[in-house]
């Protein structure tokens, strides 16, 4: 049996971060990884999502561009070439991990799907082998129901939908998250009819209330929102699958029909595959793996990190921990993972950014101050003629702490860096009001919202 200093299982993100620290410490590593390096983000998350979102919002702006008095139109939209472009960025990444992993002296990779047969050992392929340290980073997969037809549909997923050779006239998303929402914007600027079902009343409901509200009237205007809606069965006719929904609270039925069922009902744990009992290892009740905030498990020699922990799930905040689980676990000194300030951005068009708590959510127990600003309250907002989005502040009273901000409109994801830096190092508000900002920028908005507290 050959033994190593460390193993990590899952090589997408996160689980490589931790092997190339190990190895640049000089330790023998054994990585595992049943499917391609670079896991989800790179083969079919983050990367090609966002390569065809940017797609959409140029689209999308194009067709503003009458607001600015400008007459345009597209002509055509190669579909397939979108998509081819989109899987060369996945390969060119795809391949490049797989170099870097090939270069990487001391580092075995092993492309295979491993489980614990005891807590030092993992069994791959049928040989064993063992890690003094060992990194769990399996990750996640499409959760998909036990909805009665659906086997016999071929329904798409975040996985299979980046192998579409033709746009479908229409399609139906079993689920309302942010994959269903961003892969929405997209299909639905490329012209195709676009319907969502989702459980919950509130799009986002884990967000901040204005922003869902004004996400959900402008969705509205492009796709069909079934909200407060359970799926039913799933049938295949000559005319594409039809679903049966019902809705929640009336027990009302209906069947929906589109040429195209994508199911993006959530996340579920990769965790089932490893047999973790043979290691003793705890989950949760959704099979997430438990861990402490120092991202330890119950044992001592092994840590969980990236979405197999279940918490913030996100390559961001997935690369933070893989930096903190390795520090904790060749230190004395631990550092505890702050959730608090993990950041995440909703791509659609209006784009979305969020960070800490909501205003439901800070109220309870606190005194706080709120603060709102619209984009159009700055220059540049008014120069893009940006009417509805906005942010919103969340600062504790006395103290002046940042609790949360929330924006929703063009470059969200950018805009709210600069108060996630802030949250980071503990700053509060002066540590945004006091900084010199470009005028005139839409960066304005941020200073802006902080100088509206009441
Ligand atoms: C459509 C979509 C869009 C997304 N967009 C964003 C975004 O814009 N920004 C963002 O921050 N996040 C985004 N995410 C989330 C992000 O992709 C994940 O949080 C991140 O990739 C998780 O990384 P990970 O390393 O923890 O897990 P993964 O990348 O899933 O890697 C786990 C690896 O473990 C392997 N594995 C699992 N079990 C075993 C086993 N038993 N043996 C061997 N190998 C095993 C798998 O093959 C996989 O390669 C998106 C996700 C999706 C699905």
């Amino acid at each position: 049996m050959k033994t190593y200093d460390v193993i990590v299982v899952g090589a997408g993100d996160v689980g490589l971060a931790i092997a190339f620290k190990a190895v640049s410490k000089g330790l023998k590593v054994a990585l595992v990884d049943k499917g391609h390096p670079g896991g989800t983000c790179v083969n079919s998350g983050c990367v090609p999502s966002k390569m065809l979102i940017y797609t959409a919002d140029r689209i999308i702006e194009t067709r503003e561009n009458i607001k600015f008095s400008i007459r345009s139109g597209i002509i055509d939209v190669n579909f397939r070439a979108v998509l081819e472009r989109m899987r060369s960025v996945v390969t060119r990444g795809r391949n490049s991990i797989k170099k870097a992993i090939e270069e990487s002296e001391n580092l075995h990779f092993i492309s295979k799907e491993g489980h614990f047969s005891d807590e030092h050992t993992l069994e791959v392929a049928g040989d064993k082998i063992r890690g003094n340290k060992i990194f769990i980073a399996t990750g996640a997969r499409p959760s998909i129901p036990p909805l009665k037809g659906l086997d016999k549909v071929p329904y798409l997923t975040n996985e299979s939908v980046l192998g579409l050779k033709k746009k479908p006239e229409s399609i139906i998303f079993i689920g309302g998250g942010y994959i269903a929402l961003e892969y929405a914007h997209f299909f639905s600027a490329l012209g195709v009819k676009v319907t969502i079902i989702d459980r919950n009343l509130t799009l986002l409901p884990f967000g901040e209330r204005e922003i869902s509200e004004l996400l959900k009237k402008k969705l509205e205007t492009r796709i069909e929102l079934h909200m407060g809606v359970e799926a039913i069965s799933v049938r295949s006719t000559v005319n594409g699958p039809r679903v049966l929904i019902r809705n929640i609270s009336t027990g009302g039925e209906k069947e929906i029909s589109a040429k195209a069922v994508m199911v993006s009902a959530g996340r579920k744990s990769n965790a089932d595959l490893l047999k973790l009992e043979h290691a003793g290892i705890k989950t949760d009740k959704a099979n997430f793996i438990k861990v402490d905030e120092c991202l330890r498990t119950n044992k001592k020699h092994i840590w969980a990190l990236g979405d197999a922990i279940g918490r913030a799930m996100f390559t961001h905040a997935g690369d933070k921990e893989a930096e903190l689980a390795w520090y904790n676990a060749t230190h004395r000194r631990k550092i505890r993972m702050n959730f608090q300030s993990v950041p995440y951005a909703v791509y659609t068009s209006p784009q979305i950014a969020s960070v800490g708590l909501t205003e439901q959510q800070a109220r309870q127990g606190r005194n706080i101050l709120v603060g709102r600003a619209l984009y159009s309250d700055t220059v540049m907002g008014e120069a893009m003629m940006e009417r509805e989005g906005f942010a919103k502040a969340i600062v504790e009273k006395g103290t002046g702490r940042i609790l949360g901000f929330h924006i929703i409109g063009p470059n969200a994801a950018i805009l709210i860096q600069e108060v996630v830096n802030a949250m980071l190092n503990k700053g509060d508000l002066k540590s945004i009001t006091q900084c010199i900002h470009i005028f005139p920028a839409l960066s304005n908005i941020v200073p802006e919202t902080f100088s509206n507290l009441q």
